[in-house]
């Protein structure tokens, strides 16, 4: 009955729950934000620790089940669903967000949290492993990547538990873990679209230096096209001579981290 392509696969074991709210080190005034609560093994427990906790909930039936479950219960007026999606509604203040994420939205999920002001305490989220272990991978890792550069530009990320299949039902195909994110505070003055371009640029191929990567043809069309755009928005002239590679080139020599290679290259590089 349960429906896959929301990734719905209930947590069974009562000592995973309690390990992920344990992690969360709620406190009694805290408003906790659940995305997914499914049928709300893990809500019930965020309840008994928290001042209130709001839940967001795409499918309608499992929304009507947890608000069945807590009814006549006296955590009931503790407890506010959003039946929606989670991408699309607007959040509400929170200190702390708990999920056993649906793992189709892993990565636009992090961003929106880490987007998301005022900035909150920690989160506490369950992820397909090898996304988990993107999560935290350092420079040299084989699994560091653009997702990992990204994250931890923002936050703290500490993988804190491996979940097997075995504790969900119907258990997914893959193995799980838990990660903890604490977002950075003050948050790096940083225009992200900015940075995020940089890291895409880099990582297509992390093992070739940033020279080779930014003298891919496609990429330096993109600069002279973006460059075009960047004159005519501020009224400038492009001049007549103007040479795309020469311009980059320029900068990434002044640089001095044209021979670099981005799979080992840490977020202080990369800001230089
Ligand atoms: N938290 C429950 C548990 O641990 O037993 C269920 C977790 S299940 C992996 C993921 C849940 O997220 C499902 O209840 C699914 O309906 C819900 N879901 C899927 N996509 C969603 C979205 N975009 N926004 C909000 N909820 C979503």
């Amino acid at each position: 009955l349960f429906d896959k392509t929301l990734g719905q696969h209930i947590l069974k074991n009562p000592l995973v729950v309690n390990g992920i709210v344990e992690k969360a080190l709620l406190k009694p005034t805290d408003t906790v934000l659940e995305v997914g609560p499914g049928t709300g093994n893990v809500t019930v427990k965020i309840l008994e620790k928290a001042k209130k906790t709001i839940v967001v909930e795409m499918d309608p039936r499992l929304a009507a089940e947890l608000s069945k479950r807590v009814q006549g219960t006296p955590e009931q007026r503790k407890l506010e669903i959003i039946v929606g999606d989670f991408l699309k509604v607007d959040l509400p203040y929170f200190d702390v967000c708990i999920s056993n994420t649906p793992y189709q939205i892993s990565s636009p999920l992090v961003f929106k949290l880490l987007q998301h002001r005022p900035l909150w305490r920690c989160a506490v989220l369950m992820f397909q492993r090898e996304f988990a272990l993107r999560l935290v991978a350092k420079p040299g890792d084989e699994l560091y990547c653009r997702l990992s550069a990204n994250v931890q530009l923002l936050a703290k990320v500490e993988h804190i538990m491996k979940v097997g299949k075995n504790n969900f039902r119907p258990p997914p195909q893959v193995e799980s873990s838990v990660v903890r994110i604490e977002p950075r505070y003050p948050p790096p003055p940083v225009d992200f679209d900015e940075w995020d371009g940089l890291l895409r640029i880099l990582f297509v191929r992390k093992n070739k230096t940033v020279a080779a990567n930014f003298k891919v043809t496609s990429v330096m069309e993109m600069l002279e096209h973006n460059y075009k755009t960047y004159c005519s928005l501020n009224g400038r002239d492009v001049p007549m001579d103007f040479d795309v590679k020469k311009a980059v080139m320029d900068v990434i020599d002044a640089s001095e981290m044209g021979e670099q290679r981005p799979a080992k290259m840490d977020n202080d590089d990369f800001l230089k």
